[in-house]
């Protein structure tokens, strides 16, 4: 009796120890309590994307120009299974009037950030790399090598829809050690960026948990992506082609072809290449 007493007690006496190490990590190191909160939450808040019936209308692609409507790459996926051609020409803007060199839409959506940012926190948000050429992917690669730099072709860097943030004195995993770092990472879907490669998620993305690179694909999609703890590869697998789904007040649909489906009675439209041959349809009412 007396024995199996002691070893009770000396069992409670490690499961005090372990919880309170538990907390002393997560107290010392923020980015792992960060980490924990997310995964908790994530559980416990699903966003819902529904099927919905809507009236079309069919336009050749090659009609969308004369309708007003370009085709960007904003839902574009790159990775080492979908590649960009070496003669790829992204839509490049400078961002503000630095020499910091963006995508069109992203540039516009980075400048919210920061101003958000900006305004919440006593942090500026910079930058450590957003576009590079499929040369500048090279040496990276050669400087880096593969284990945490992508061949050329499937660095989304190459887009100019991807950058790598960082805060004075933070960069890296270490940006989930400030507050604002934390909070762009819970908050960059509202203007429109999502963390590419989340925590968890390697098996899907083949990249492990970059909190510091964020990648624009517009508000609702990054809002749904988000909001269902998914990848871009996961979405754009989990859009059936030919279907309309309605978030909001906006309505998606997912198409391939030479014809696209165009919802009626809408305000906008826009349309995205998915980077594996097909489009991405975005409506708002
Ligand atoms: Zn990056």
């Amino acid at each position: 009796m007396k024995k199996s007493k002691k070893r009770a007690a000396a069992a409670v006496i490690i499961v005090l120890l372990v919880t309170a190490a538990a907390a002393a990590l997560l107290i010392a190191r923020p980015r792992l309590a960060y980490m924990a909160a997310e995964t908790i939450s994530k559980i416990s808040t699903q966003t819902k994307l529904k099927e919905t019936e809507c009236k079309t209308e069919s336009v050749a692609v090659s009609e969308l120009s004369e309708r007003g409507i370009e085709i960007d790459d904003t839902l574009m996926l790159v990775n080492t299974d979908h590649m960009l051609p070496e003669n790829y020409q992204p839509d490049l803007i400078n961002y503000k009037d630095t020499d910091v060199i963006m995508e069109r839409h992203t540039a516009q959506a980075y400048a919210e950030l920061s101003e958000d940012i900006g305004e919440q926190f006593n942090e500026g948000l910079f930058v450590t790399s957003t576009y590079r050429t499929f040369e500048e992917q090279q040496q990276v690669l050669e400087e880096e090598g593969g284990d945490t730099a992508q061949q050329p072709g499937a660095s989304e860097h190459e887009t100019g829809l991807a950058a790598d943030i960082c805060f004075n004195g933070y960069a890296g995993m270490g940006v989930l050690d400030c507050k604002a770092g934390r909070y762009l990472n819970s908050n960059c879907q509202e203007h429109g960026f999502i963390i590419r490669y989340p925590l968890g998620k390697k098996n899907i993305t083949g990249i492990e948990y970059e909190p510091w690179h964020i990648r624009y694909v517009g508000k609702p999609h990054a809002q749904i992506i988000s909001g269902l703890d998914i990848t871009l590869e996961e979405y754009i697998n989990m859009l059936e082609v030919g279907k309309f789904y309605k978030y909001k007040d906006y309505i998606l649909s997912h198409q391939q072809g030479d014809e696209l489906m165009l919802p009626l009675n809408v305000k906008t439209i826009s349309v995205s290449h998915d980077g594996c041959g097909g489009y991405i349809i975005t409506a708002q009412k």
